[in-house]
């Protein structure tokens, strides 16, 4: 995709003086703000894109650039362009453009840290659950509908925690900005600061009387029954988030977010191993000495493989392609089958009378260099 102009993205004009490159910024940023817009990609995207804009048009020499070769002044050595920036980036600079305090951390609340005047906007817990997986399902990606137990908007009061609609009062103590501003005389002069309104903690509204249900929470436990598309190739540990799905939050606010973890459940013959598949494979020294064909688990049913007649123990037989998909990538691991020759415990009579009659022959006898390599040199070559 064709990168914007930065005077389009900001929508100033091309000789617009820094304070109003600053304005327009501030002015997305507050409209485009994640928080404001939980998990819609495009609003993220549009903030992204003004704070890049704004990176380079708010830089003298940056601009400078900018205005005389386009993108391709600010890409590469030096400049900036190139990639995208990260949130952490894009928050970092706010400190320039609002001074001390961030209006997010008044406008947003809980998100960014407390302080400072506005209205609060409340924001609902993080959910964390867990998923159980079964190999099978890791190696396709599951789709997983799961009861989960959280706070919900009370639709008894629409989540506002009010009785009914006139029971809702814009807040008297601060007329409703949710902050208050607090005068102190100091030697140097009178000093202003503003701080959330104690009364109705900076929602700017007070509640006469209380929702029934909810009794004043405009929250509820609940129960909402999530599907959470699960990629393939996942494994322990791994955490996937859903925005917007965790706890609802009072008054309309923003709802957290669902952490969900990744747990994989032992497959009763098959061990992962990163993305390959490993199975240990128990052979008769018949079945190694004459051949043999020989059905093997896999993750997608069982397969028939081919013994060679004289396969030694230790041999490690490969079936392509049959192993973990490596996430969101085209590339798949292979199974790989130990082959472990088992050699009889017990013995009737007449088997080792057999035995013993073989027990001479040239063919017994085991050959020095032809064997399968051991785990030892194997561990060697894989440290060399
Ligand atoms: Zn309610
Ligand atoms: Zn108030």
């Amino acid at each position: 995709m064709a990168k914007r102009d930065y005077y389009d993205v900001l929508g100033v004009a091309k000789g617009a003086s820094a304070d109003e490159i600053k304005k327009a910024y501030r002015k997305l940023a507050i409209k485009y703000h994640p928080d404001k817009n939980p998990g819609d990609k495009e609003a993220e995207e549009k903030f992204k894109e003004a704070a890049e804009a704004y990176e380079v048009l708010s830089n003298a020499e940056k601009k400078q650039r900018y205005d005389q070769f386009g993108h391709a002044g600010t890409s590469g050595a030096g400049g900036y362009g190139g990639g995208h920036m990260n949130m952490e980036d894009i928050f970092s600079q706010f400190g320039d453009i609002f001074g001390g305090g961030s209006p997010f951390e008044s406008f947003f609340g809980g998100g960014h840290g407390g302080g400072g005047g506005g209205r609060r906007v409340a924001r609902g817990s993080n959910l964390r659950i867990k998923v159980k997986l079964t190999l099978e399902e890791i190696a396709k990606g599951a789709e997983k509908k799961i009861k989960v137990n959280k706070q919900v908007a009370c639709t008894t009061c629409d989540g506002t925690g009010a009785k009914d609609r006139s029971s809702v009062q814009t807040c008297k103590t601060c007329g409703g900005s949710g902050a208050v501003r607090k005068v102190t005389n100091t030697i140097l002069g009178q000093m202003q600061t503003t701080s959330t309104c104690p009364t109705c903690n900076g929602t700017g509204t007070q509640i006469t009387a209380k929702c029934n249900l909810c009794h004043g929470d405009g929250v509820v436990r609940g129960e909402e029954t999530i599907s959470i598309n699960i990629p393939a190739g996942v494994s322990e540990g791994m955490q996937l988030s859903m925005g917007g799905k965790g706890n609802a939050a009072p008054n309309g606010g923003i709802p957290g977010d669902l952490i969900i973890l990744i747990e994989e459940v032992p497959h009763e013959t098959l061990k992962r191993e990163g993305n390959n598949v490993v199975y240990d494979l128990h052979i008769s020294f018949t079945e190694a000495a004459l051949g043999a064909s020989v059905e093997v688990p896999t993750i997608d049913g069982k397969a028939k493989i081919k013994i060679e007649p004289g396969t030694q123990g230790g041999k490690i037989l490969r079936l392509k392609g049959k192993g973990i998909p490596e996430v969101n990538s085209y590339h798949k691991g292979d199974q790989l089958i130990y082959v472990n020759i088992w050699t009889p415990k017990a013995l009737a009579k007449e088997e080792r009378d057999l035995l013993e009659k073989l027990q001479n022959s040239p063919n017994f006898k085991p050959q020095p260099g032809k064997h399968e390599k051991s785990f030892f040199e194997r561990m060697r070559e894989y440290f060399e």
